[in-house]
């Protein structure tokens, strides 16, 4: 029995995201092994995670970088880091910010945007979170002297309409305030690592470390300036600060540096076309046993360098129900469902081939034919 059914917790076969509920992404043999070896000795811990961070800098083409445990511990981080900026004193008051010149955060209204409210995390510093409509205009307005740092998250993908990144980066460094980036799924292509901090200017940038990157599920990447970098690592365990609480252990560094290298050093396009050639396989086995539309995309969910499978269900048949019935399945398929902020016709299945493993591509189509086929079953009685 391995470890899964000890704990009678079933087997999900991922053909949707590498999303947190469904355990992140899968780590390659390389990465568990590197892990294996961390736990197999003891180091001086700094040592080791100075090393880590360098070595990310490196790989990222990043002045700096910082390993953490998730992209959310990432937004705490740089948040503490940009409301700290130029006063270290102030990293052993946090989270009480009341005496703080700069304690204000900007960020992109989450009444009007429906992505999930991950900047909510930077209140966690005592940061007071100002929230302004996506609009240019606002936000450029909304700067002020209490202003620590602008999140932003590359939200056009998500809403039409919204400004992108590349448009509200150049207006908000006019003002001189601090610019982290929530990239923490905007991966593939590698080269996110470096863009938005080194072509676009942003201060900081953050990442999953769990999502594409393939890293430990419990960990995360804040890249960009030298000075905000060094100061989130003093607001970082093992300093008794704010930070305390994101410990990545020697284990999850190892991994995480051994999951970065080879998603940068590794071939995107040979990646691209082994995941094309699964989902093709997918495509072409559903057509031919239900006679649906299907359409390949060229590019990921959320604009990303990732091919991606639309399966059009037949009337009365909604990719939400087909993700129950398939999750229902031994071992489970989770199929891609879009959330309703996306807009797309609710028949719409997603299929990413992302963490897909040999041969599961089978199990997936099998999943997908057998609710269609089963529904056209039930409406005939
Ligand atoms: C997943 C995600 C996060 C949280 O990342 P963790 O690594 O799970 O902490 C934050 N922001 C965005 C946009 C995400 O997609």
């Amino acid at each position: 029995m391995n470890c899964y059914e000890t704990l009678h917790i079933k087997r999900i076969i991922n053909a949707s995201e590498p999303y947190t509920d469904l355990g992140g992404s899968l780590m390659e043999k390389e990465t568990v092994e590197a892990m294996m070896q961390a736990a197999g000795h003891c180091i001086e811990y700094e040592a080791l995670r100075n090393a880590v961070c360098e070595k990310a800098a490196q790989l990222t083409q990043n002045e700096a970088a910082f390993v953490t445990t998730g992209a959310s511990a990432g937004l705490e981080l740089s948040a503490g880091a940009c409301m700290c900026l130029g006063r270290e004193e102030n990293m052993d008051m946090l989270p009480d910010t009341s005496s703080f010149s700069r304690n204000e955060i900007i960020v992109i209204n989450g009444d009007v945007l429906h992505i999930i409210p991950y900047w909510r995390l930077t209140g966690l510093t005592g940061a007071k979170i100002i929230k302004v409509k996506p609009d240019i205009r606002y936000i450029k307005e909304a700067v002020c002297e209490k202003t620590a740092a602008c999140v932003l998250f590359p939200a056009s993908f998500y809403e039409k309409g919204i400004p992108s990144c590349e448009e509200i980066i150049p207006v908000l460094k006019e003002t001189g305030v601090k610019i982290i980036v929530d990239a923490a799924a905007q991966l593939p292509p590698a080269s996110n690592l470096w863009y938005y901090t080194k072509k676009l200017g942003a201060d900081l940038a953050i990442f999953s470390g769990g999502k594409h990157i393939k890293g430990p599920q419990s960990t995360g990447l804040i890249v960009g300036d030298k000075e905000l970098i060094r100061l989130c690592k003093m607001l970082a365990s093992p300093n008794p600060r704010l930070g305390r609480a994101f410990k990545t252990g020697k284990e999850e560094l190892a991994g995480f540096i051994t999951a970065l290298e080879l998603f940068v050093s590794g071939d995107e396009e040979k990646r691209f076309k082994r995941q094309e050639e699964k989902l093709l396989k997918i495509a072409e086995t559903v057509k031919e046993k239900t006679g649906i539309r299907t359409e390949m995309l060229q590019k990921g969910r959320l604009g990303t360098f990732q091919p991606l499978l639309h399966l059009y269900l037949p009337e009365h048949m909604t990719a939400k129900n087909c993700n129950i019935y398939t999750r229902s399945l031994t071992p489970a398929v989770d199929v891609g469902v879009y959330p309703p902020e996306f807009g797309m016709e609710e028949n719409i299945v997603f299929i990413n081939a992302y963490n897909l493993k040999d041969e599961e591509e089978i199990m997936v189509a099998d999943a997908v034919c057998d609710y269609i086929l089963k529904m056209k079953e039930n409406s005939r009685q």
